[in-house]
Protein backbone atom coordinates (compact mmCIF):
# COMPACT_ATOMS: atom_id res chain seq x y z
CA UNK A 1 0.00 0.00 0.00
CA UNK A 2 1.53 3.49 -0.72
CA UNK A 3 0.65 6.38 0.86
CA UNK A 4 3.04 8.74 -0.30
CA UNK A 5 1.02 11.17 -2.16
CA UNK A 6 -1.66 11.31 0.86
CA UNK A 7 -2.44 13.59 3.04
CA UNK A 8 -2.59 13.68 6.83
CA UNK A 9 -5.36 14.12 8.34
CA UNK A 10 -6.10 16.76 11.51
CA UNK A 11 -8.88 14.72 13.26
CA UNK A 12 -6.77 12.12 14.71
CA UNK A 13 -6.44 12.81 19.04
CA UNK A 14 -2.86 11.53 20.18
CA UNK A 15 -3.36 10.50 23.77
CA UNK A 16 -0.14 8.95 24.28
CA UNK A 17 3.02 9.31 26.73
CA UNK A 18 5.09 11.10 24.33
CA UNK A 19 4.58 14.89 23.89
CA UNK A 20 2.94 15.45 27.02
CA UNK A 21 3.62 18.63 28.76
CA UNK A 22 3.26 19.06 32.77
CA UNK A 23 4.22 21.23 35.12
CA UNK A 24 3.81 25.11 35.30
CA UNK A 25 1.15 27.16 37.64
CA UNK A 26 -1.52 25.49 38.15
CA UNK A 27 -4.98 27.48 39.20
CA UNK A 28 -4.73 25.97 42.92
CA UNK A 29 -1.26 27.43 43.04
CA UNK A 30 -2.46 30.96 41.72
CA UNK A 31 -5.37 30.38 44.63
CA UNK A 32 -2.75 29.74 47.24
CA UNK A 33 -1.21 32.86 46.31
CA UNK A 34 -3.88 35.08 46.78
CA UNK A 35 -4.84 33.32 49.50
CA UNK A 36 -1.64 33.99 51.14
CA UNK A 37 -1.80 37.60 50.08
CA UNK A 38 -5.25 38.17 51.29
CA UNK A 39 -5.46 37.14 54.21
CA UNK A 40 -1.75 36.63 55.40
CA UNK A 41 -0.46 40.04 53.87
CA UNK A 42 2.33 38.41 51.91
CA UNK A 43 3.30 40.50 49.03
CA UNK A 44 1.21 38.75 45.89
CA UNK A 45 4.48 38.63 43.70
CA UNK A 46 6.32 36.75 46.41
CA UNK A 47 4.08 34.57 47.16
CA UNK A 48 3.00 33.81 43.77
CA UNK A 49 7.09 32.77 43.44
CA UNK A 50 7.46 30.65 46.35
CA UNK A 51 3.99 29.40 44.79
CA UNK A 52 5.48 28.91 41.92
CA UNK A 53 8.61 26.77 43.42
CA UNK A 54 6.62 24.38 45.52
CA UNK A 55 4.42 23.38 42.30
CA UNK A 56 7.38 23.30 40.15
CA UNK A 57 8.96 20.53 42.75
CA UNK A 58 5.74 18.77 42.79
CA UNK A 59 5.19 18.71 38.88
CA UNK A 60 8.63 18.82 37.26
CA UNK A 61 8.45 20.61 33.87
CA UNK A 62 8.66 17.50 31.74
CA UNK A 63 8.47 17.61 27.70
CA UNK A 64 8.63 13.78 26.61
CA UNK A 65 9.21 13.42 23.13
CA UNK A 66 7.29 11.08 21.07
CA UNK A 67 9.47 7.97 19.91
CA UNK A 68 9.90 7.62 16.44
CA UNK A 69 7.76 4.47 15.95
CA UNK A 70 4.97 7.02 17.51
CA UNK A 71 5.52 9.64 15.43
CA UNK A 72 5.52 7.18 12.26
CA UNK A 73 2.63 5.21 13.54
CA UNK A 74 0.37 8.97 13.98
CA UNK A 75 2.05 9.71 10.43
CA UNK A 76 0.07 6.37 9.37
CA UNK A 77 -3.21 6.36 11.00
CA UNK A 78 -3.49 10.30 9.77
CA UNK A 79 -2.76 9.58 6.18
CA UNK A 80 -5.46 6.41 6.18
CA UNK A 81 -8.17 8.57 8.37
CA UNK A 82 -7.46 11.16 5.38
CA UNK A 83 -8.29 8.87 2.85
CA UNK A 84 -11.77 7.83 4.38
CA UNK A 85 -12.61 11.27 4.95
CA UNK A 86 -11.57 11.83 0.81
CA UNK A 87 -13.85 8.51 0.18
CA UNK A 88 -17.02 9.45 2.04
CA UNK A 89 -17.21 13.27 1.89
CA UNK A 90 -17.94 13.04 -2.36
CA UNK A 91 -20.08 9.23 -1.41
CA UNK A 92 -22.40 11.54 1.35
CA UNK A 93 -22.70 14.92 -1.17
CA UNK A 94 -23.88 12.42 -4.19
CA UNK A 95 -26.39 11.73 -1.60
CA UNK A 96 -27.48 15.00 -0.72
CA UNK A 97 -25.87 14.65 2.79
CA UNK A 98 -22.89 16.00 4.76
CA UNK A 99 -20.07 13.87 5.76
CA UNK A 100 -19.21 15.10 9.66
CA UNK A 101 -15.91 13.23 10.01
CA UNK A 102 -14.77 11.03 13.03
CA UNK A 103 -12.19 12.10 15.46
CA UNK A 104 -9.53 8.97 15.76
CA UNK A 105 -8.00 8.62 19.34
CA UNK A 106 -4.67 6.89 19.65
CA UNK A 107 -4.21 5.87 23.23
CA UNK A 108 -1.88 3.48 25.22
CA UNK A 109 -3.62 1.19 27.80
CA UNK A 110 -6.65 2.49 28.89
CA UNK A 111 -8.33 5.90 28.12
CA UNK A 112 -12.09 7.39 29.02
CA UNK A 113 -14.62 7.28 26.30
CA UNK A 114 -18.33 8.43 26.29
CA UNK A 115 -19.18 4.63 25.93
CA UNK A 116 -16.91 4.14 29.32
CA UNK A 117 -13.45 2.48 29.58
CA UNK A 118 -11.73 1.96 26.70
CA UNK A 119 -9.13 -0.42 27.33
CA UNK A 120 -6.35 -2.05 24.99
CA UNK A 121 -7.91 -5.68 25.27
CA UNK A 122 -10.75 -4.53 23.44
CA UNK A 123 -9.07 -4.17 20.06
CA UNK A 124 -10.06 -1.22 18.08
CA UNK A 125 -13.53 -0.31 18.80
CA UNK A 126 -15.79 3.72 17.67
CA UNK A 127 -17.61 4.89 20.34
CA UNK A 128 -21.00 5.99 18.56
CA UNK A 129 -22.02 8.57 21.94
CA UNK A 130 -18.29 10.70 20.92
CA UNK A 131 -18.45 9.82 17.75
CA UNK A 132 -14.55 8.43 17.83
CA UNK A 133 -12.17 5.32 16.89
CA UNK A 134 -10.20 4.08 19.51
CA UNK A 135 -7.35 2.54 18.61
CA UNK A 136 -4.31 1.40 20.34
CA UNK A 137 -1.62 1.13 17.96
CA UNK A 138 -0.04 -1.94 19.66
CA UNK A 139 -3.10 -4.05 18.30
CA UNK A 140 -1.27 -3.51 14.96
CA UNK A 141 1.34 -5.76 16.59
CA UNK A 142 -0.75 -8.34 18.20
CA UNK A 143 -2.66 -9.16 14.84
CA UNK A 144 0.96 -10.38 13.81
CA UNK A 145 2.06 -12.05 17.04
CA UNK A 146 -1.00 -13.22 18.52
CA UNK A 147 -3.88 -13.44 15.98
CA UNK A 148 -0.86 -14.90 13.57
CA UNK A 149 -1.85 -12.70 10.08
CA UNK A 150 0.56 -12.18 7.55
CA UNK A 151 -0.14 -8.18 9.10
CA UNK A 152 1.08 -4.97 6.53
CA UNK A 153 -0.06 -1.30 6.46
CA UNK A 154 -3.16 -2.63 3.95
CA UNK A 155 -4.58 -4.79 6.80
CA UNK A 156 -4.23 -1.99 9.10
CA UNK A 157 -5.78 0.26 7.57
CA UNK A 158 -8.43 -2.17 6.59
CA UNK A 159 -9.14 -2.04 10.42
CA UNK A 160 -9.65 1.71 10.64
CA UNK A 161 -11.76 1.71 7.57
CA UNK A 162 -13.70 -0.82 9.30
CA UNK A 163 -14.34 1.19 12.62
CA UNK A 164 -15.33 4.39 10.10
CA UNK A 165 -17.63 2.28 8.63
CA UNK A 166 -19.47 1.88 11.84
CA UNK A 167 -19.28 6.02 12.44
CA UNK A 168 -20.76 6.03 8.77
CA UNK A 169 -23.62 4.01 9.70
CA UNK A 170 -24.14 6.15 13.08
CA UNK A 171 -23.88 9.02 10.49
CA UNK A 172 -26.63 7.38 8.24
CA UNK A 173 -28.61 6.26 11.51
CA UNK A 174 -28.38 3.37 10.60
CA UNK A 175 -26.77 2.41 13.98
CA UNK A 176 -29.68 3.67 16.36
CA UNK A 177 -32.27 1.76 14.03
CA UNK A 178 -30.23 -1.25 15.13
CA UNK A 179 -29.88 -0.45 18.22
CA UNK A 180 -33.52 0.12 18.51
CA UNK A 181 -34.32 -3.34 16.97
CA UNK A 182 -32.11 -5.23 19.19
CA UNK A 183 -33.76 -3.68 21.97
CA UNK A 184 -36.53 -5.80 20.99
CA UNK A 185 -35.19 -8.88 20.24
CA UNK A 186 -34.48 -11.87 21.75
CA UNK A 187 -30.42 -12.96 22.11
CA UNK A 188 -30.30 -15.06 18.79
CA UNK A 189 -32.24 -12.10 16.87
CA UNK A 190 -30.37 -9.35 18.39
CA UNK A 191 -26.86 -10.86 17.90
CA UNK A 192 -28.15 -11.67 14.19
CA UNK A 193 -28.62 -7.93 13.67
CA UNK A 194 -25.17 -7.31 15.04
CA UNK A 195 -23.53 -9.63 12.37
CA UNK A 196 -25.25 -7.94 9.76
CA UNK A 197 -24.28 -4.22 11.18
CA UNK A 198 -20.17 -5.56 11.53
CA UNK A 199 -20.70 -7.24 7.71
CA UNK A 200 -21.64 -3.59 6.08
CA UNK A 201 -19.10 -1.84 8.21
CA UNK A 202 -16.83 -4.43 6.15
CA UNK A 203 -18.25 -4.01 2.84
CA UNK A 204 -17.57 -0.19 3.79
CA UNK A 205 -13.94 -0.67 4.25
CA UNK A 206 -14.60 -2.35 0.94
CA UNK A 207 -15.75 0.65 -0.27
CA UNK A 208 -13.05 2.87 0.90
CA UNK A 209 -10.71 0.27 -0.30
CA UNK A 210 -12.09 0.81 -4.37
CA UNK A 211 -12.78 4.38 -4.00
CA UNK A 212 -9.49 5.19 -2.56
CA UNK A 213 -7.54 3.12 -4.80
CA UNK A 214 -9.32 4.97 -8.00
CA UNK A 215 -8.01 8.58 -6.44
CA UNK A 216 -4.84 7.50 -5.70
CA UNK A 217 -3.76 3.92 -7.22
CA UNK A 218 -2.72 3.29 -3.40
CA UNK A 219 -3.11 -0.71 -3.51
CA UNK A 220 0.14 -2.41 -4.75
CA UNK A 221 0.14 -6.34 -5.38
CA UNK A 222 -0.48 -7.91 -2.47
CA UNK A 223 -2.69 -5.66 -0.44
CA UNK A 224 -6.04 -7.36 -0.79
CA UNK A 225 -4.70 -10.79 0.21
CA UNK A 226 -3.56 -9.49 3.38
CA UNK A 227 -6.90 -7.11 4.11
CA UNK A 228 -8.69 -10.99 3.55
CA UNK A 229 -6.12 -12.38 5.79
CA UNK A 230 -7.40 -9.71 8.26
CA UNK A 231 -10.83 -10.16 7.65
CA UNK A 232 -10.66 -14.02 8.15
CA UNK A 233 -8.87 -13.38 11.70
CA UNK A 234 -10.08 -10.37 13.14
CA UNK A 235 -13.62 -11.23 14.24
CA UNK A 236 -15.02 -10.88 17.84
CA UNK A 237 -13.44 -14.66 17.78
CA UNK A 238 -10.01 -12.74 19.07
CA UNK A 239 -12.61 -10.08 20.86
CA UNK A 240 -14.80 -12.30 22.60
CA UNK A 241 -12.06 -14.04 24.66
CA UNK A 242 -11.18 -10.49 25.98
CA UNK A 243 -12.39 -8.91 28.94
CA UNK A 244 -15.87 -9.20 29.76
CA UNK A 245 -18.60 -5.97 29.95
CA UNK A 246 -17.44 -4.38 27.24
CA UNK A 247 -20.47 -1.98 26.20
CA UNK A 248 -19.72 -0.99 22.09
CA UNK A 249 -21.02 -2.19 19.34
CA UNK A 250 -17.58 -4.74 18.27
CA UNK A 251 -18.39 -6.83 21.21
CA UNK A 252 -20.50 -8.88 19.80
CA UNK A 253 -20.33 -11.31 16.84
CA UNK A 254 -18.85 -10.01 13.35
CA UNK A 255 -20.15 -12.96 10.90
CA UNK A 256 -17.74 -15.65 9.51
CA UNK A 257 -14.42 -15.26 8.42
CA UNK A 258 -16.74 -16.55 4.79
CA UNK A 259 -19.25 -14.02 5.35
CA UNK A 260 -16.69 -11.35 6.22
CA UNK A 261 -14.62 -11.94 3.11
CA UNK A 262 -17.99 -11.93 0.98
CA UNK A 263 -19.08 -8.60 2.13
CA UNK A 264 -15.55 -6.65 1.92
CA UNK A 265 -15.22 -8.00 -1.36
CA UNK A 266 -18.68 -6.96 -2.01
CA UNK A 267 -17.74 -2.96 -1.64
CA UNK A 268 -14.43 -3.39 -2.90
CA UNK A 269 -16.12 -4.65 -6.46
CA UNK A 270 -18.98 -2.29 -6.63
CA UNK A 271 -18.01 1.05 -4.20
CA UNK A 272 -21.17 2.22 -3.86
CA UNK A 273 -23.28 2.30 -0.67
CA UNK A 274 -26.04 0.72 -2.28
CA UNK A 275 -24.13 -2.47 -2.69
CA UNK A 276 -24.26 -3.02 1.12
CA UNK A 277 -27.47 -3.68 2.00
CA UNK A 278 -26.90 -6.26 4.40
CA UNK A 279 -30.07 -6.36 6.23
CA UNK A 280 -32.69 -7.39 3.83
CA UNK A 281 -31.95 -10.70 2.34
CA UNK A 282 -29.42 -13.87 2.79
CA UNK A 283 -26.00 -12.77 4.17
ZN1 LIG B 1 -17.00 -3.65 13.92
Amino acid sequence: MRLDNQEESKNVEDRRGGAVKTGGISIIGLVVAFVAWKFFGADPQQAYQVTKQVTSQQQPQQIQQPTAEQVASKTFVSKVLRSTEEVWTPIFQQHNMTYKTPTLVMYTGATSTACGQGQSAMGPFYCPADQKVYLDTEFFKQMKTQMGMQGGDFAYAYVIAHEVGHHVQTLLGTSSQVSKLRAQSNKVQSNLLSVRQELQADCYAGIWAKQNNDQKQFLQQGDIEKAMDAAQKIGDDYLQHQATGRVVPDSFTHGTSQQRMTWFNRGLQSGNLESCDTFSGSI
